[in-house]
């Protein structure tokens, strides 16, 4: 029995998510996010859709939230463009350097829904200032995450619909077989910059349609073969989200 290590402040917790039909969980280490990766999504927001690589930004892991069973999120500070964006999520179980895409699919642990909340409108500032976007993307509460079906149980997600309705009106409608770039090449191509580990989640990107939601709305997000999430806005936090 070695000594417990002592720490000079608080630790952080270990941010974790419910695993579909077990009962352990899944510690998340990094998110990383994939950027305009549907070509509809892409042309919303100003840009061409082409085939240049991937590109990818980061949420901390304390910015997740279980959303295994129905969740309130509270309204973020310092912004009045707050969106959902809603997507595939894909968990890392086996780490690796430069995987190929042969065998990327190897290193996948499960599958979930998942909202990529955004301070559309910091976001956006950054973006044309050639600015980071962390302000935009990585806050607390903003990763709001579904319970993760393994590819034990379900195998993988490749060809299913993927929604997002507000107050029940569909606000974004497609299928996950549109991604520019697929689970796999995403994978690959974030391995050669990054050794994945276990852990490691990856938001593979939104389809067209994303908007706006403010106090008082409720987003149910879906992807055929997971399971749905279900998350009201709340009112800001007094002192921000803890
Ligand atoms: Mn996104």
């Amino acid at each position: 029995m070695t000594n417990p290590i002592e720490f000079a402040v608080p630790a952080a917790p270990i941010y974790t998510l419910t695993v579909h039909g077990r009962s352990q969980r899944f510690p998340v280490n990094r998110v990383f996010c994939v950027g305009r990766n549907y070509a509809a999504h892409a042309r919303e927001m100003g840009k061409d859709p082409d085939r240049d690589p991937p590109f990818f930004f980061m949420k901390p892991a304390s910015a997740i939230v279980d959303a295994a069973a129905p969740i309130s999120v509270s309204y973020p500070s310092m912004t009045s463009n707050y969106q959902y964006e809603v997507e595939l999520v894909v968990a890392i179980d086996k780490g690796g350097f430069e995987i190929p895409v042969a065998q990327a699919l190897e290193h996948v642990f499960g599958y979930a829904v998942g909202l990529d909340m955004t301070r559309r409108d910091l976001q956006l500032a950054a973006r044309d200032a050639g600015r980071p976007w962390e302000f935009g993307k990585s806050f607390s509460d903003s990763a709001p995450i579904g319970a993760l079906h393994t590819v034990a149980d379900g195998g993988h997600v490749d060809a299913a619909a993927i929604e997002l309705t507000v107050n029940g009106t569909v606000q974004q409608s497609s299928n996950v077989a549109k991604l520019i770039w697929s689970t796999a090449e995403c994978i690959a191509h974030l391995s050669r910059y990054e050794a994945l580990r276990p852990g490691d989640l990856i938001m593979t990107g939104t389809p067209e349609g994303v908007g706006p939601v403010l106090a008082g709305d409720m987003m149910r997000g879906r992807i055929d073969g997971l399971t749905e999430v279900f998350v009201t806005v709340d009112q800001q936090a007094k002192g921000g989200a803890q």
